[in-house]
């Protein structure tokens, strides 16, 4: 697996909030991993609620 760190992601290890691993690349508290599950699952809940996350972290302008 290739990490590529994006400049609007901080690049610091920090748990995931979701699987609990360690994680160079994370958005809201969720791993690059997650949020690609997140993504793919047929109940959009989850995905909704770390969108709102976003938001909440990113939306501040
Ligand atoms: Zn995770």
């Amino acid at each position: 697996m290739t990490v590529t760190a994006d400049e609007d992601v901080l690049a610091e290890p920090r748990p995931c909030a979701r699987c609990s691993q360690p994680s160079l690349l994370w958005v809201a508290g969720r791993c690059a991993d997650c949020i690609a599950q997140l993504g793919l699952q047929d109940d959009s809940a989850e995905y909704r609620s770390w969108k709102d996350d976003v938001r909440t972290e990113f939306g501040r302008k």
